[in-house]
């Protein structure tokens, strides 16, 4: 059961995303108007909330807010088709900021890219709140930014608010698109590892206070059932009850002992909830290097070629990731045959892999192996480019 609390937080939010506010009926009773949009989903122009049970009997014509009620199930069905993802684009800077001539970019196995084009490549914010359900302290809200390009993490990021404010909401025309969605894979890694480690910390400190406070909770439940056995002896003395009645009292109180600190070993036991609640993509203005793909392939059979990427911002090449293992910094990044880099390690793995699947007495030989063959031949070394 989801408490009250959480789910008005919820509709709150749900309506604020919208410019709207619930009208207050009860504390626990909410009405508000549907935006246009959303009145033929619900089949109604205005909906009435109610968040407990004792509430929902005064108004039995309203809903009751709670996972199961089918109107707000419909309300939750929208939140996450929605999801909270948004993209805004970085101003580029001045047109003092020309990217570097082909032949200043790095070579490809001694080959400059083909071309370069200016284009927007997307930071990705990943926003997620944490929740202390243990301990007494309010929910928390931590930002990893992951830049798609290097996979650098942020050391700060700014506050995303602020930070939107200065962004365009449409692209510049004249700019290509590094499509940011789906997220790479290594970005995701990147920033859930990024987001581990910040948390190490605080889950530090939610067992601390949690044992604390369980050490308290378990001594004060001893001070007191101790004085009520203690007392029981006496009592029974003095008023000459009957040693079993003695027996049984105190047993009772010993089961009734045992069973309270279980209860606030379940009740402390330390809990740390993290939820991913929104992306934020900021595009950034940035050149890119394209180079030819090694291989003769043309059209769609070409292959996808490297892509070298310079910031217009920073002004200067950011050093490409592993796709395959995901090292950062390359400063020999390879071209694989199929697209994209990979760092000299697993470039000789990928050729070597290649190499085994044309073995002959295997599948080798075959019409469709051939052209893997030359591909597999194909690759190339970025090395540094005249200057
Ligand atoms: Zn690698």
């Amino acid at each position: 059961m989801i408490k009250a609390s959480v789910l008005q937080r919820f509709v709150e939010d749900w309506l604020e995303v919208r410019g709207l506010e619930p009208q207050r009926l009860e504390p626990d009773v909410w009405s508000f108007r549907l935006p246009k949009e959303l009145r033929e989903r619900f089949g109604r122009g205005e909906l009435v909330f109610s968040f407990n049970q004792r509430a929902l009997s005064r108004h039995p014509r309203s809903e009751l807010a709670t996972v199961g009620n089918p109107v707000f199930d419909r309300l939750l069905a929208v939140a996450r088709e929605e999801g909270r993802v948004g993209i805004a684009f970085a101003r580029p800077p001045s047109s003092a900021a020309r990217p570097p001539a082909l032949s200043k970019a790095i070579s490809l196995g001694g080959q400059p890219p083909a071309k370069v084009e200016p284009t927007y490549q997307a930071v990705y914010h990943f926003v997620f709140t944490i929740g202390y359900p243990s301990i007494e302290a309010p929910d928390e809200t931590e930002v990893v930014s992951v830049d798609g390009a290097t996979l650098e993490t942020w050391a700060q990021t700014p506050d995303l608010a602020d930070l939107w404010g200065t962004l365009e909401p449409e692209p510049r025309k004249g700019r290509s698109l590094l499509p940011p969605l789906p997220i790479p894979p290594r970005v995701i890694e990147t920033a859930l590892a990024g987001f581990e480690k910040r948390m190490r910390r605080r889950i530090k400190k939610v067992l601390a206070t949690s044992e604390t406070r369980l050490q308290q909770e378990i001594e004060s439940i001893q001070g007191y059932y101790e004085q009520l056995i203690e007392e029981a002896r006496n009592q029974s003395r003095r008023w000459a009850t009957k040693v079993e009645d003695r027996e049984d009292r105190i047993r009772w109180l010993q089961l009734e002992w045992k069973r309270r600190t279980e209860e606030a070993n379940e009740f402390w036991r330390p809990r740390v909830s993290a939820r991913l609640v929104a992306l934020g993509l900021q595009m950034m203005p940035r050149a890119a290097y394209r180079y030819a793909g090694p291989g003769k392939g043309q059209g769609r059979s070409a292959p996808r070629g490297a892509l070298l990427v310079w910031d217009e911002q920073s002004r200067r090449f950011l050093p490409p990731y592993c796709e395959a293992c995901g090292r950062v910094g390359l400063t020999e990044p390879q071209a694989r045959p199929r697209g994209g880099m990979v760092c000299l390690e697993c470039a000789g793995k990928e050729r070597e892999i290649e190499h085994q699947s044309l073995e002959p007495g295997e599948k080798g030989g075959s019409p469709r192996e051939k052209p893997r063959g030359r591909r597999a031949r194909g690759h190339l070394t970025l090395v540094p480019g005249d200057r």
